[in-house]
């Protein structure tokens, strides 16, 4: 495997290629780069022995981090927005014998999973402005397992904390319960503003998702609509806020959850027994069985 000491030591300082590339941050497209290799090696770390496995990675820009994932020994493919880093990223494919093929793209157009594959990691340094989009796509597939096999992504420290959320807290809500009912987020680590060029206003860090099997009798789209009337007025009893939506007052009362309590203090396995009970009374067979 060629260590990431190696790439690094072929190719020029990213701050060089960056300056003779023109690429001078663009804020619109959410470029905030990292250029010191132990940093971007550590984050490479993060999803776990990459020799011979297969990273998608949004997002490439320069490509501090896909040399790193080409160094702990991953094949990336990387679709990035930019037309001005395709040159830069070149320069890493040609260094890296094959281990690169770069996709020129807005990546919520791509089809990432026939792209990148089944069974490979998401790796990313998001741009902040599509970051949770892409995030919510990938968490909120029907079929489960994904076709991914882990997330490692880097967002603001602010989203980070409402994708581990734990219930009976403020960061507590949609996000929290899409993230941990079927995967297991962790925060990775933190890093800090001054990393980045440009600085961003607000500290950064790495979550780590992997997923885990999906409770039955629950469909991603009903957890959803649940999650969406509970925290969309999350000051309010929840038999308030689930008034209007089909067959949940009536799924707290069967599972014995009290009416009074809040969004916020339900758990995740809590959103998930009341999906189900909606689901089970919503299903044709439950239909045919009442009717
Ligand atoms: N990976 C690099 C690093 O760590 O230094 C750059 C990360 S920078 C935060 C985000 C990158 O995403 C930029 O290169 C930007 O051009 C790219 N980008 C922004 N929006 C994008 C989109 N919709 N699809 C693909 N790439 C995008």
């Amino acid at each position: 495997m060629t260590s990431s000491t190696a790439i690094f030591e072929q190719l020029p300082p990213l701050r060089e290629v960056i300056a003779r590339h023109g690429l001078s941050a663009s804020k619109a497209l959410g470029q905030n780069f990292l250029l010191d290799g132990q940093l971007l090696d550590r984050i490479a770390r993060v999803p776990g022995d990459l020799a011979g496995q297969r990273v998608y990675e949004v997002g490439p820009g320069p490509g501090g981090l896909t040399r790193a994932l080409i160094g702990r020994g991953a094949e990336v493919i990387a679709v990035e927005r930019d037309r001005r880093c395709l040159p830069a990223l070149a320069e890493v494919a040609s260094a890296s014998a094959g281990r690169l093929r770069v996709i020129q793209g807005d990546a919520l157009d791509i089809d990432d999973a026939a792209e990148a594959g089944t069974g490979a990691h998401i790796v990313s340094n998001l741009p902040y402005n599509v970051g949770t989009a892409l995030l919510v796509r990938w968490l909120s597939g029907e079929a489960w397992p994904p076709w991914w096999a882990s997330l490692t992504l880097m967002f603001q420290q602010e989203v980070a904390e409402r994708i581990v959320a734990r219930p009976d807290t403020s960061a507590y809500g949609r996000l929290a319960v899409l993230a941990q009912w079927r995967s297991e987020p962790r925060l990775a680590m933190k890093v800090h503003r001054s990393a980045f060029v440009p600085p961003p206003k607000v500290m950064s860090a790495v979550v780590h998702i992997v997923p885990t099997s999906a409770p039955a009798g629950v469909s991603p789209r009903t957890l959803e609509r649940l999650t969406a009337a509970a925290f969309g007025q999350r000051r309010k009893m929840l038999r308030r806020s689930l008034q209007a939506l089909g067959g949940a007052p009536a799924a707290l009362d069967r599972l014995g959850i009290e009416g009074e309590r809040r969004a916020e203090t339900l758990s995740v396995h809590e959103f998930v027994a009341i999906a189900r009970e909606m689901d089970a009374r919503h299903s044709p067979a439950a239909d045919a069985e009442l009717g």
